[in-house]
């Protein structure tokens, strides 16, 4: 009997949004409108009457945020390198210097101490990663930038539903960045969205966003900024909106499906199959990754392999940044950040979405063990 294949991720839409979607399509208008100002303002409420711009992807929503801070040529910012390459990039984009920081082999963020240790005159900002939706220790990060004068750019690209000892991630804080690509646990298809201070942030927000513009009475137009073409359109809104109005069921399910894999792993899994599991943490987690890193007497490559071979999709949640021949180029290399390469060479995500069922659980754990015997 052949078992149909799971994917380690999968966007889940529901008939009601592909019927909004439908309806922004017949309305005449398509592009930034009505939908995006009704994304915004549920955002808004949900992080607590915060100001909210979207963007098209949670890329351009962190470069925005950088320039938005005024970091650019001459400033350090300091950064992990596990993460998607999206958030390093960004530094360099806007003319800026990537540092890195190594991570935490537990909770496989970046390690604050070294946070710390990392900064210099030329520090201006942080982007903390919250990788597979677990923060770092946000009190102790808010600490750190309040004594060195530091901006703090979160990427919480994987952290919407997260939270803080009862706080939402995004309600609180500098500037907080997500993402709503395909993957993350509520989507528009592509898409982001940035938490702002200050209605000057948000006016500059939409600047940056639409070729530095603003408008004003039937024809004013000036252009003061140099902008770019990052607007969200109505359509992503639409799916955005849909999705939105099942957060909360989703984290749920997710933390159900998270506990499933806990359960089933079992107390001796750690010491009986030389892998390591994640951080138990079903208070602050939204659970977007459910992630192993793997004993060293399996290459990555072979237990994707084993793992295919049970028709069960496996993610690869990062490869480290400094390693990527961009980095290199600019003087990174083998060695530097130890853990991170460490977690980066046996890093592996198994499946964790939202119409997955508990069944599906059970078998990508009699898998793991099979692969790992
Ligand atoms: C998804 C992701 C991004 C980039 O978001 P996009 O919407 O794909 O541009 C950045 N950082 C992290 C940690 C992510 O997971």
């Amino acid at each position: 009997m052949t078992q149909p294949f799971l994917p380690f991720a999968k966007p889940v839409i529901d008939e009601e949004t592909i019927a909004a979607v439908g309806d922004v399509l017949r309305s005449g208008w398509i592009t930034s409108g009505p939908k995006v100002q009704a994304f915004e303002a549920a955002l808004s409420a949900y992080f607590g009457g915060r100001l909210v711009r979207t963007f098209n992807s949670g890329t351009c929503t962190m470069e925005i945020a950088l320039r938005i801070a005024g970091i650019g040529p001459g400033d350090e910012v300091i950064t992990t390198p596990i993460s998607w390459v999206a958030t390093a990039n960004v530094i360099l984009e806007v003319g800026a210097t990537p540092v890195f920081a190594d991570i935490d082999p537990v909770t496989r963020n970046i390690d604050l101490d070294r946070v710390e240790a990392a900064i210099t005159p030329r520090t201006r900002a942080i982007i903390p990663v919250y990788l597979a939706g677990l923060p770092v220790d946000m009190d102790r990060l808010y600490d750190i930038a309040q004594r060195h004068k530091l901006r703090v750019v979160e990427d919480a690209a994987q952290a919407i539903g997260s939270s803080w000892h009862g706080r939402r991630i995004g309600a609180f804080g500098d500037l907080v960045s997500f993402s709503f690509q395909a993957n993350k646990n509520i989507t528009s298809s592509e898409g982001g969205c940035l938490v702002l201070n200050t209605p000057e942030e948000a006016r500059l927000a939409e600047k940056y966003r639409l070729q530095g513009v603003t408008r004003s009475g039937h024809d004013g137009l000036e252009v003061d900024v140099l902008g770019g073409k990052f607007n969200m359109t109505d359509i992503a809104a639409a799916i955005g909106l849909g999705q939105f109005a099942h957060l909360e069921e989703v984290t749920a399910h997710r933390r159900l499906l998270a506990r499933r894999y806990f359960a089933l792993f079992g107390e001796r899994f750690e010491a009986d199959y030389g892998a390591q599991l994640p951080v138990a943490d079903f208070e602050n987690s939204n659970w977007h990754m459910f992630q192993l890193v793997l004993p060293e007497r399996i290459t990555r490559a072979d237990f994707m392999e084993r793992m295919a071979q049970q028709q069960i999709g496996i993610g690869y949640h990062y490869p480290p940044i400094h390693l990527l021949a961009l980095y290199r180029a600019r003087g990174f290399g083998e060695g530097m950040f130890p853990v991170a390469e460490r977690v980066g060479r046996r890093i592996v995500s198994l499946p964790l979405f939202a119409t997955m069922q508990e069944s599906d659980v059970d078998r990508v754990v009699d898998a793991v063990k099979s692969a790992l015997t």
